[in-house]
């Protein structure tokens, strides 16, 4: 076989995905092993029948052949209307590229702002895929670290001290995985520090309907920054349609317009069936938005009752998405070593905070995605056996 291409085969940096607990979960359940699986951010509802029917209307309706590649208009015209209504920022049609899936949406978004062997920042904790993402676009992945006692919340020193040579920063608000909502405060720093270094801005804000504390603000909002975001979206959290991919891409009108050259040239765009079930979810409003976040602010309130009943594992105050960030460090264990002698031990499956990036060493990730009563047995297991390892410590 004649070699394969550096970028290909370095893409997951060390060569190790962060994703052993969950392999070892999915091996389990292959073998018949009942486990509580709590690593993903997949809803435990599918997508709402109605979506569903749309999209087998449209596609029994003939929409089936070729999409137009940035999108069909009703389509971009709905999602700038969201994102105008939610953010205040005049959007256009000519703002928004759609896109299969928000990961998509950070490929092209990365490629279009970074030339090869820039730095492209990132938050730590962050979303897993996020480094990988960054090579692929052929840029130089590089983190800048929070802390757990800032509320995992970017500073401006550590921001500064990232800035040499990096071309564009990459934010999350809502977080995954450590559920921070960053306030005004914060995302005004961020914009300062990319104003005065002239780099680019990527907000992803893939859950920007499930906030339970404060208010979820996109920096593109923020004096001057709407010509140098852009924003990452998508329909997998607001409207339980993971399977679907699709989301997109807003940002000022000439960089969309080389985003599309991109898509042609790549995705070719997103099926035509999907993007009309795509507009009949927003079309049914904030109510079905709501519907589908509330398992998660329902989830949320029983993991604070939980935690708040013991002093081993400490929660991480989600403020928003579909997740918990506990800190186990007083088990003496790592992360991923709680991860996986808890899977052992009870066949529960959480992600180790390590897959996040060493920001959340220490912690573990737990995805509120199972029915009410079986997450409450479950977190209660999961506390009481820290509880267990602190005293064996
Ligand atoms: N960003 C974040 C922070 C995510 O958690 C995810 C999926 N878990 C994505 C982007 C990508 O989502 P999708 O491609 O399904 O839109």
């Amino acid at each position: 076989m004649p070699a394969l291409s550096h970028r290909i085969t370095t893409l997951n940096g060390d060569g190790s995905d962060g994703w052993d607990v969950f392999y070892r979960a999915r091996a389990m359940i292959d073998d018949g092993v009942p486990v509580t699986e709590l690593t993903i951010g997949e809803h435990d509802i599918g997508t709402d029948l109605s979506i569903l029917k749309a999209m087998y209307e449209s596609a029994a309706g003939g929409h089936t052949g070729y999409a137009i590649v940035p999108g069909v208009s009703a389509l971009r015209d709905a999602v700038a209307a969201r994102v105008e209504a939610q953010s205040g920022v005049a959007t256009r049609r000519e703002n928004v590229l759609i896109t299969p899936g928000g990961q998509a949406a950070l490929f092209a978004a990365h490629m279009a702002v970074c030339e090869p062997g820039d730095v492209g920042l990132f938050v730590d904790p962050y979303y897993a895929t996020y480094p990988g993402v960054l090579r692929s676009a052929g840029a130089v992945p590089r983190s800048v670290a929070t802390r757990s006692s800032h509320g995992f919340l970017p500073q401006r020193d550590e921001l500064e001290a990232a800035c040499d040579g990096a071309a564009s920063l990459l934010i999350n608000s809502p977080n995954n995985p450590t559920g921070a909502v960053y306030p005004r405060h914060t995302l005004e720093t961020i914009a300062d520090v990319v104003t005065a270094r002239d780099m680019w801005l990527i907000s992803d804000e893939v859950y920007d309907t499930q906030v339970w504390d404060g208010a979820h603000l996109s920096p593109r909002a923020l004096a001057g920054m709407t010509e140098r975001t852009l924003v990452i979206g998508s329909m997998s959290k607001s409207h339980a349609m993971t399977g679907s991919r699709i989301g997109w891409i807003i940002g000022p009108e000439e960089a969309i317009t080389c985003l599309v050259d991109l898509a042609t040239n790549t995705t070719y765009g997103v099926p035509g069936y999907i993007q009309d079930a795509a507009l009949f979810g927003l079309r049914a409003g904030v109510g079905l938005e709501a519907q589908v976040a509330e398992p998660f602010r329902r989830r949320r309130a029983i993991a604070k009752q939980v935690l708040a009943a013991q002093s081993v594992v400490r929660m991480i105050p989600a403020q928003g998405a579909m997740y918990v960030m506990l800190d186990v460090r007083a088990t003496g264990l790592s992360g991923e070593d709680f991860a996986f002698a808890l899977l052992d031990a009870h066949n529960i499956a959480v992600m180790p905070g390590e897959s996040f990036g060493q920001s959340a060493a220490g912690h573990i990730r737990v995805a509120m995605t199972l029915e009410d009563s079986r997450f409450e047995a479950a977190l209660r297991t999961l506390c009481d056996f820290a509880a267990g390892l602190t005293k064996s410590a």
